[in-house]
């Protein structure tokens, strides 16, 4: 696969000058991080010994001496080969003549992906042997040096993009995988978004990067947390699952508005696109409300997108956490195709059919349909069939709908129908979240939607002495083509409601937040923020298929590291120190490796 001058082209869209939308506090901090930040296309051959990278060459360094240095793509008949490196592919002719015998056994020998370096001249090719699908392919290289630098044994799959291998042989080998162009453009892509982002928060909105521990204590309510053994008996720390607390804490601490990149940590089991460690470009601000926060995201996507992409509209649309229940079945709609769900339930009042009457005689019960856009037309029997098969399995769960919508757009998908434009970037923003939900396992108690420092919806702050599960809350989360990508809140900074919520409403152990209840009885400011997925996010931007195709080294979906062995046992003598015994069944060969 040829990405035409993708790397400059990644570099020169990403790289637009700065407009300074706010006046800088302290000038010269400021006008030199600005001034730092404004260059453009990188220089790839700074420090060393190759003067221009393979994919950069073109018909106007014609003449010019270069050094490259790269990996041997494949060899032709040994008379040329094809170099290639991160920027891309260039070929080198292997000299013929008697003087450059070296030469020639050097190149000529050398196999496959073997790194080398070349010494020579950019010559233009022979009239109609250009390659107008190769941006170098006008040029090639007249070789006058070569040097071997590593040769390369028998690979385990080749380094070609359209050569198939299974995700398993990628992870084990995931250094020779990310040699790919796919992989390649996926992690600068998301480099160099990251640092759109660090630029519009940073250099023009004044946050302030902030590193926080990872290691943390447990913390209560919310997803499940990776233990750390300490060598204090029976205790341990926890990675936390996102730097909430911190964040909130230097709020309290005045820093006014702070971001990191943050690594978080979930131990939710094998989930097929989850991650046990992920990124989160994690958000806080003080004195600001919901629309605040929303604009502030709106700013940094647009500012952040990738041009070769549309421009990102902005004011992103709302919906209600209520309406996207009723109309698209989902607190996550993807909104990019209609097929909304219909209560029909009025044109049933009086039915004679059975079922209906039933459903309709229930409390609450109501009669739901989706209109499937020429559906006669394109749906075959054996379809409507799995339809049906597909509502019969899932019939318990409330979001059927929802996900019946989404069955029936594959369906016409495979049928040649575009529903879901793989172009189109559908931002919306879903509001008005409930507070708190049922537990699942004991629907009779509370727990956080969203999470316990989440503040109340101010019109419904009463209800939490009266009816707590009615309260709307100050959480919004940020929805793209049908995947959350974000999350946040407005927070509780009041000490006495905070206390409330934890204790008599959760029923947590409030001794654990004892030092955040303590905070923000110390003058906390009003504060709110957001976390957005990044892993998701560049998934969705690059379009690949998994979010493990954006992270340089991902865990399997069953949390491993393939290429390693992690997690791996540990000899018993190395547990000691933590106060620890395994008492389950151990892997005893890799225990015997040890
Ligand atoms: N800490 C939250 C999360 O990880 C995000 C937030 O409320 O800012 O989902």
């Amino acid at each position: 696969m040829y990405f035409p001058s993708w790397l400059s082209q990644l570099y020169r869209g990403l790289s637009r000058p700065i407009r300074r939308t706010t006046q800088p506090i302290w000038g010269s901090l400021y006008r030199n991080l600005v001034q730092s930040s404004q260059r453009r296309i990188p220089e790839f051959s700074s420090f060393v010994v190759r003067t221009n990278t393979c994919g950069e060459l073109r018909s106007s360094h014609l003449g010019q001496e270069v050094t490259l240095c790269g990996w041997i793509q494949y060899r032709r008949q040994n008379t040329f080969l094809v170099l290639r490196d991160f920027d891309g592919l260039v070929q080198v002719i292997i000299p013929q003549d008697e003087s450059a015998a070296s030469v020639k056994k050097i190149l000529c020998e050398a196999p496959v992906e073997s790194v080398v370096q070349v010494s020579g001249t950019v010559i233009s090719r022979p009239a109609g042997q250009e390659n107008p699908k190769m941006p170098t392919g006008e040029i090639e290289i007249k070789v006058k040096t070569a040097e071997l630098l590593n040769a390369c044994k028998k690979l385990p799959f080749e380094i070609k993009d359209f050569v198939k291998k299974t995700e398993a042989l990628r992870l084990q080998y995931r250094y020779l995988d990310l040699r790919s162009f796919q992989m390649q453009y996926n992690l600068r892509l998301r480099s160099q978004m990251v640092m759109k982002m660090r630029e519009y928060l940073c250099n023009l909105h004044g946050f302030v990067d902030i590193e926080t521990p990872t290691l943390f204590k447990r913390t209560p309510g919310g997803a499940k947390e990776f233990l750390v053994p300490s060598r204090e008996p029976g205790k341990f720390y926890s990675l936390p699952q996102s730097p909430q607390q911190f964040k909130q804490l230097l709020m309290v601490g005045g820093l006014d508005r702070y971001f990191q990149v943050a690594r978080c940590y979930r131990d939710e089991g094998s989930r097929p696109d989850r991650q046990p460690e992920f990124t989160q470009i994690d958000i806080e601000m003080s004195f600001v409300d919901q629309t605040g926060i929303q604009s502030l995201i709106e700013g940094l996507l647009q500012y952040a997108w990738p041009n070769d992409k549309d421009p990102v509209v902005i004011p992103f649309p709302t919906m209600t956490f209520a309406e996207a229940l009723a109309t698209y079945g989902t607190d996550k709609p993807d909104t990019r195709f209609g097929m909304k769900i219909i209560d029909i339930s009025d044109m049933f009042r009086n039915t004679e059919i059975g079922f209906l009457q039933d459903a309709l005689s229930k409390p609450h019960g109501t009669v739901k349909a989706i209109c499937i856009p020429e559906g006669a037309k394109y749906l075959k029997r054996k379809d409507i069939e799995s339809i049906r098969k597909f509502a019969a399995d899932h019939l318990n769960q409330c979001s059927l709908l929802g996900k019946l919508r989404l069955e029936c757009a594959d369906l016409l998908e495979t049928r040649g129908v575009v529903l879901r434009d793989p172009t189109l970037f559908s931002f919306l923003w879903v509001v008005d979240f409930p507070l708190f939900l049922p537990k699942e396992e004991n629907p009779r108690e509370l727990e956080s939607a969203h999470h316990p420092f989440t503040a109340p919806h101010p019109s419904d702050i009463h209800l939490l002495y009266t009816e707590p599960k009615k309260a709307r809350s100050q959480h919004y989360d940020l929805v793209l083509n049908g995947n959350e990508i974000g999350g946040g809140s407005i927070r509780i900074h009041n000490a006495e409601l905070q206390h409330y919520i934890l204790a008599t409403l959760l029923k947590e152990d409030v001794k654990m937040l004892s030092h955040l209840l303590q905070a923000l009885d110390y003058g906390a400011p009003p504060h709110g923020g957001i976390a957005l997925g990044l892993d998701r996010l560049i998934c969705l931007v690059t379009g690949s298929p998994s979010i493990r195709d954006v992270i340089a080294f991902p865990k399997s979906f069953r949390g491993h590291d393939l290429m390693s062995n992690t997690p791996d046992c540990v000899p018993p003598e190395e547990l000691k120190p933590y106060h620890i015994r395994v008492s389950g069944p151990t892997d005893s060969k890799a225990e015997r490796a040890h």
